[in-house]
């Protein structure tokens, strides 16, 4: 199978967040996620979260993935496991790791189990800051996912 450019998004507010974050970077290369380029790491006001949340650090990683997007899920999904996130989760809660899938390559994939370009990616400074940072032209594929915004027309009208 061809190998195809990815970005996953990186999350997490409890525990030692630098060092998780290193330590899922590790794991990503050790089983194929070959590393492109990591961005900073970048502290930032939980959104979308319980009240009174601590303070995400949040990061993006590009790489090259030969298998399919369901195993780059998975091994996503183990990682974060391994760094100490409960199997059972709700939504939108604290975490000690997220570990999200924003591209896989050109495709896009639309499944309960996986939606991809990320759904919510867009409107997120937090996952947006990090990609253009290390790819920028990247940007425009993931915004392509957000509806367009109206046009002038579209505005007087209404
Ligand atoms: P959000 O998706 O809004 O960032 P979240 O990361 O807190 O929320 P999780 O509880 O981590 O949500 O994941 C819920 C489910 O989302 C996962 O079990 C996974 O199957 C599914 N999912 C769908 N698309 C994706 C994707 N692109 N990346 C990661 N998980 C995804
Ligand atoms: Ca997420
Ligand atoms: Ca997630």
């Amino acid at each position: 199978m061809s190998e195809r450019l990815c970005v996953i998004a990186l999350g997490g507010n409890l525990g030692p967040v630098p060092q998780t974050f290193r330590r899922a970077l590790e794991a990503l290369s050790r089983a194929g996620f070959r590393i492109r380029r990591v961005s900073s790491f970048r502290v930032t006001k939980a959104v979308d979260c319980e009240p009174g949340a601590p303070d995400f650090l949040n990061a993006a990683v590009s790489g090259w993935w030969s298998g399919e997007a369901l195993a780059l899920l998975a091994l996503c999904q183990r990682i974060e496991a391994e760094n100490g996130r409960p199997r059972s989760h709700a939504y939108h809660v604290s975490r000690t790791l997220d570990l999200d899938l924003i591209l896989f390559g050109d495709e896009s994939i639309r499944t309960q189990r996986l939606f991809v370009p990320h759904p919510r990616a867009a409107e997120r400074d937090f996952v947006m800051d990090p990609l253009r940072e290390i790819e920028p032209d990247l940007v425009e594929r993931v915004a392509g996912g957000r509806p367009p915004a109206p046009s002038a027309s579209e505005r007087r009208l209404s």
